[in-house]
């Protein structure tokens, strides 16, 4: 449990000593919950179960968010569509998330997005119908939100006429709609928000570590008593055991790898996952004019064109996907579908120049009979496949708070003693305290610090009140002040704040996910890399070898990933992009090889 007397921010600063200490941890103490997977579920869970007074650990074979979590569309949202489908429990539960998580949680993080539904051009019959029914549907969807609750966090639709709708998106083809309806939902920086749970679990006490693999359950007769971890930053290191009462596995994709470690014991693992691609596209804001984002129906799914600061997210796609888990690649096939599809409605085609950056993620559908996997159920399982384990799996993003509170329960319930509710709905992410005061005086909080409003405002969307310490950062050090190069919208404080305090280990966690420079540059990071190298590498101690092989792997992962999407199918492409392997997985064979040529 936390020492009462550190400050709550000071007690969530995943630094590089405190890895080393929460390692420590790891081997010598026994643990409540062990909680396998930094993804929003597993992080989500690590906070539940820690604002419960349970002693936690959480590990995280790569990075935070390094798996579907940072790779998703990145709304909050009830999803418009379930509405259609009737499964209105799961529209008013994730509409609920939507809430809290705008207006009390992470305020900092999640903010209203306005998204346009275009009526496509009709006979005037079909017209009023369209309007009708789709009018009927975003109104539900805000009564689902609760119209007169200050905890919706999201403004109300509202009708636009052809020409309101042109107005507000003038990029779209005059003559393809009839008019539109403009509603709103959440949108969030994915990766950003799952290390700020991860941080809000430990400053409750959790033992937080990443680049440590599970490689294998601990076991007394029956029962799953601990796991084996492999720590990946130190390859020469044995694998040792964390013993725990109780283990959860929020591993996503990675799920069936779990139930696989217990084959030997004949057990059916009661929950199987499997994967479904969704590629996007990122082009710059410029490529289209619009004040709003675009929803339309394709003739599988839904596209989304959404706006993201100064660029424009276009996705996604929905197709199985059996090959590398890790890095899933996007084939010029996805590019082309995903091209083919936005063309349709936009009055000026954009084409592969257009492009910043792709990224693929895969969604961890529970398996169905269902043989399309755009018709798996969204919703999650919690199951207990031996005593002492327990998976969790399924879902979506904006619901992860739910997931975690039904696998803490079933924990709790478990672990026996006094009852502890979930108490999440009650607690603000870390920099969420005061961010509505902290957003009001914005300009003196720039004036104070001598940084333009620009940098306050961008700072505190991404880092709520904990903004306060970047810019000490950049007072006490001017060359944290400048921007990255290649990426200027960055500030090089984000580079030495993310190895400081938010547990980033190695360029491509800074680069991809604390930072999205490697999806919002045409160079993805490439003319990044070598700034954000030396600022983390000073902090970090690095060596000139060690920078140069950070930098080298992530030149090589851009290339990978470009060649990859060029290849016409997904087998060439996956075969392209495991050409750069995890930059954890070369650091070992890396330093192996050193060990070896020094022998
Ligand atoms: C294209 C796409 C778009 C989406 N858009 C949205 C959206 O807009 N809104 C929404 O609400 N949801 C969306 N989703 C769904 C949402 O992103 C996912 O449901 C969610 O991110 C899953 O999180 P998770 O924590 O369960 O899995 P993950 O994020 O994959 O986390 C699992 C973690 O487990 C770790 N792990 C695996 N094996 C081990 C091991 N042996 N030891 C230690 N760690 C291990 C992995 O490294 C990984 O980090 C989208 C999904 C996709 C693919």
């Amino acid at each position: 449990m936390r020492d009462p007397s550190v400050s709550r921010n000071t007690a969530g600063r995943l630094s590089p000593i405190r890895r080393t200490s929460d390692l420590r941890r790891l081997r010598d103490e026994e643990f409540d919950v062990l909680v396998i997977g930094g993804g929003v579920t597993g992080a989500g869970a690590a906070v539940d179960a820690a604002s419960r007074g349970l002693k936690v650990a959480l590990v995280e074979a790569r990075d935070f968010a390094a798996g579907t979590s940072s790779r998703s569309s990145k709304l909050i949202h009830g999803g418009l569509r379930y509405l259609e489908q009737l499964e209105l429990h799961l529209v008013h539960e994730a509409l609920t998330e939507r809430g809290l998580l705008a207006t009390r949680l992470a305020p900092h993080l999640v903010r209203p997005v306005p998204i346009m539904v275009p009526l496509p051009a009709a006979n005037p019959a079909k017209r009023v119908w369209q309007r009708g029914y789709y009018g009927l549907g975003v109104a539900a969807y805000d009564v689902f939100a609760g119209v007169f609750g200050g905890g919706r966090g999201m403004p109300l639709h509202r009708h636009l006429s052809r020409n309101g709708a042109r107005h507000l998106f003038p990029s779209l083809q005059a003559d393809k709609i009839s008019g539109a309806i403009r509603y709103y939902d959440g949108q969030v920086d994915d990766a950003r928000l799952v290390v700020n749970l991860a941080r809000t679990a430990a400053a409750q006490g959790a033992a937080v570590v990443t680049s440590a693999r599970v490689t294998g359950f601990v076991r007394e007769a029956r029962q799953v008593v601990g796991v084996r971890v492999k720590d990946l930053e130190a390859p020469g290191s044995p694998e040792f055991e964390v013993r725990a009462k109780t283990v959860v596995a929020a591993t996503g994709v990675w799920s069936d790898d779990m139930s696989a470690m217990l084959r030997d014991v004949g057990l059916r693992p009661g929950l199987r996952v499997r994967a479904s691609k969704g590629v996007h596209l990122v082009v710059p804001r410029s490529a289209i004019t619009g004040e709003a984002g675009l929803i339309l129906r394709t003739a599988t799914s839904v596209l989304f064109v959404l706006p993201w600061g100064g660029h424009w997210i276009i996705g996604t796609t929905d197709t199985d996907w059996q090959l590398d888990r890790s890095h899933p690649a996007a084939s010029a096939r996805d590019i082309r579908y995903l091209l083919d599809q936005v063309n349709e409605v936009l009055d000026r085609p954009l084409t592969t120049d257009d492009i910043e950056g792709v990224y693929a993620g895969l969604r961890p559908l529970l398996s169905g009979e269902a043989d399309s996997t755009s018709k798996l159920s969204r919703e999650h399982a919690v199951v207990e496949p031996m005593l002492g384990l327990l998976l969790v799996a399924g879902g979506k993003y904006t619901t992860y708070r739910v997931m975690a509170a039904d696998v803490i329960d079933r924990t709790v319930r478990r672990l026996g003693g006094p009852a502890r509710e979930s108490r999440t709905d009650q607690l603000p992410l870390l920099g969420a305290d005061g961010y509505a005061a902290a957003w009001r005086d914005r300009q003196d909080m720039a004036r104070r610090h001598g940084v333009t409003t620009g940098v306050v405002e961008h700072l505190l969307e991404r880092y709520g009140t904990l903004t306060v310490h970047l810019l000490a950062m950049m007072a006490a050090d001017p060359e944290l002040a400048v921007p990255l190069d290649g990426a200027p919208e960055y500030l090089a404080a984000e580079v030495a704040y993310a190895a400081l305090a938010e547990g980033a280990l190695h360029l491509d966690d800074v680069l991809t996910r604390r930072t999205r420079i490697s999806i919002e540059t045409a160079h993805r990071g490439a003319e990044t890399a070598e700034h954000a190298a030396r600022v983390m590498g000073a902090v970090l101690g690095w060596d000139e070898t060690v920078r140069r092989r950070e930098v080298e792997h992530y030149q090589a992962r851009v290339t990978a990933e470009r060649e990859s999407q060029t290849m016409p199918d997904d087998l060439a492409a996956d075969a392209a992009r495991v050409g750069a392997p995890d930059v954890r997985g070369l650091t070992a064979d890396r330093r192996a090889v050193l060990l070896e040529a020094d022998l």
